[in-house]
């Protein structure tokens, strides 16, 4: 057994599982150094800004706040301020045909929306969301917050109670499927379907046990934080600064060697105990790791990625929330367009983020900072220029159609992020956004694990790892990894 003061470990990547990371290994006692090729840390969790305008240019809704302070507490100190606010409306959505409602988090409140709104009986609403509950807890203690690969998440009672129960999770129905037998509006079925994409997957294609999603944000809650999406890692790299790790911004990690007693980065003469892995592991199996890994790619399904417009806009909407969803007619076929033909199509569903909405500094007075996304493939050989342009021109026409206003004359700034600028920017392989997709019943089972059985001394954290992509098991990645690192390194 060595002390935790004389181990020494590095991570390579500062996104949000890198930072965790870093944060629960330094309060290990471990020391710690971060190698992050970008001149700054957190990954998709970026920051564009033009003219009085701010926009967050990844991640826009954020739930599990706990899992955050969990981590800025760590050391027993609440050194780093960092406020949220509870979302009354979660979400307000819009289709082609005037309707319009309002998701509530208020159960109530909800039930009685769906009701007026769709004439959809408000036990079905129950039921679902019960059952979105029951699902939750069958899986969440196994599934998400312990290593699927270690024998010893098989042996715990928890987890022999939930296999117990594993027929009620829905692992080898259809969501859609199950969807439509829950609800009679088929507008329902497409609000609740959606959920499939908050991991990048197909609603008509992944298990049922997605539907467990709709219960973080009615049964724990949707939040903002007070500073902006930003402020998240900004917090926790504040934290890990605090607690004394190093950061080496601007440093491409190319290789890592695994050497006698360790592992060394690009050919230095430093070895390190305990490597972490916080790139993408398609990305990194082909790069700095190919030597340690077999290629991750073969088998492979990224998840869908993400085309998104930042427009500054000239006017104040009233009608609009922080997050708003403008429906596309043929949910089927929009998925099919993007799973099935890797392209966008004509009729995409839009999802419109307004910041500024609650954080009212993030756009200059009487304006909106727009956060415009439609779902898109993974990169596959596409003509991004005639998508991006078809695309626009789609968003525009279908926004300007369903608001009474002609959009694109408000626009006074705009920026734009695709696909093969999220593999490039953050060496998402192909863009994804979420890593694999979970579009096969046994995802769960084929996401990499967070350790390397072959390689003493390698982990794995990050959206592309277990428990899977999005900021709470990013989060959690970060626990399990760092929890089986104390267990290997027997750290109290
Ligand atoms: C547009 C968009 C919208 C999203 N919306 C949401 C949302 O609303 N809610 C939600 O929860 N999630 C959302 N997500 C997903 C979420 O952002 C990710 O799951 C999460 O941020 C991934 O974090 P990560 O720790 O895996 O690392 P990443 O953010 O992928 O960071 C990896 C880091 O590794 C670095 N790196 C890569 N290669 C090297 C190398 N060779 N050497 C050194 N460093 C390297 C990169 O520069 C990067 O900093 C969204 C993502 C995007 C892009």
């Amino acid at each position: 057994m060595r002390s935790s003061n004389s181990l020494n470990s590095v991570i390579l990547g500062s996104g949000i599982a890198g930072l965790a990371s870093a944060i629960r290994l330094a309060a290990m006692k471990v020391k710690v150094t971060v190698y992050e090729k970008s001149s700054t840390y957190g990954g998709k969790m970026g920051v564009w800004k033009s003219q009085g305008y701010r926009f967050d240019t990844g991640p826009s809704l954020f739930t599990m706040p706990q899992y955050v302070f969990d981590l800025l507490t760590i050391d027993g100190l609440d050194n780093v301020p960092f406020d949220y606010d509870e979302l009354d409306v979660l979400c307000k959505y819009f289709w082609e045909d005037n309707t319009k409602l309002s998701a509530y988090c208020d159960r109530e409140k909800l039930k009685k929306e769906f009701h007026d709104k769709l004439d959809e009986n408000p036990k079905n609403i129950d039921s679902f969301l019960d059952d979105s509950e029951r699902k939750y807890q069958i899986t969440n203690h196994v599934f998400l917050e312990k290593s699927l690969h270690k024998l010893g998440t098989y042996l715990s009672w928890n987890t022999f109670k939930s296999f117990l129960s594993i027929h009620k999770v829905g692992v080898l129905k259809k969501m859609h499927i199950e969807n439509q037998k829950q609800f009679s509006n088929s507008k329902t079925i497409q609000f609740f379907d959606r959920y499939a994409t908050y991991n990048g997957s197909n609603p008509y294609e992944s298990p049922a046990t997605l539907n467990i999603i709709p219960h973080y944000e009615f049964g724990i809650g949707a939040y903002f934080p007070k500073k902006g999406m930003r402020s998240i890692v900004d917090a926790l790299y504040e934290k890990a600064v605090k607690l004394g790790v190093q950061f080496n911004f601007n440093t491409d990690v190319n290789e890592l060697v695994k050497v006698d007693k360790g592992y060394k980065v690009n050919q230095e003469d430093l070895v390190y105990d305990i490597a972490i892995c916080n790139m993408d592991i398609a990305s990194a199996s082909q790069g700095p790791l190919k030597k340690l890994l077999k290629a991750q790619n073969r088998h492979y399904k990224p998840s869908s990625s993400a085309l998104i417009f930042y427009w500054g806009i000239k006017k104040e909407f009233k009608d609009l929330e922080l997050h708003n969803i403008f429906f596309s007619e043929d949910y089927r076929k929009e998925f099919t367009s993007i799973f099935k033909n890797h392209t966008i199509d004509e009729d995409p569903t839009v999802y419109v983020q307004i910041s500024s909405k609650c954080k009212k500094d993030d756009a200059p007075s009487n304006c909106e900072n727009w956060f415009v996304m439609v779902n898109a493939p993974y990169v596959e050989n596409q003509d991004w220029g005639r998508l991006i342009s078809e695309t626009k021109k789609n968003i525009l026409t279908k926004l300007s159609r369903i608001l009474g206003e002609e959009i694109e004359k408000m626009i006074e700034v705009e920026h734009i992020l695709t696909p093969q600028m999220i593999w490039d920017k953050t060496g998402s392989y192909k863009g994804a956004l979420y890593g694999s997709s979970s579009n096969n019943k046994m995802s769960a089972f084929l996401r990499h694990s967070n350790f390397n059985k072959h390689h003493k001394g390698l982990y794995f954290c990050g959206g592309s790892v277990h428990p899977g992509g999005g900021i709470p098991l990013c989060l959690l990645s970060a626990k399990i990894s760092t929890d089986i690192i104390s267990n290997d390194f027997k750290i109290c």
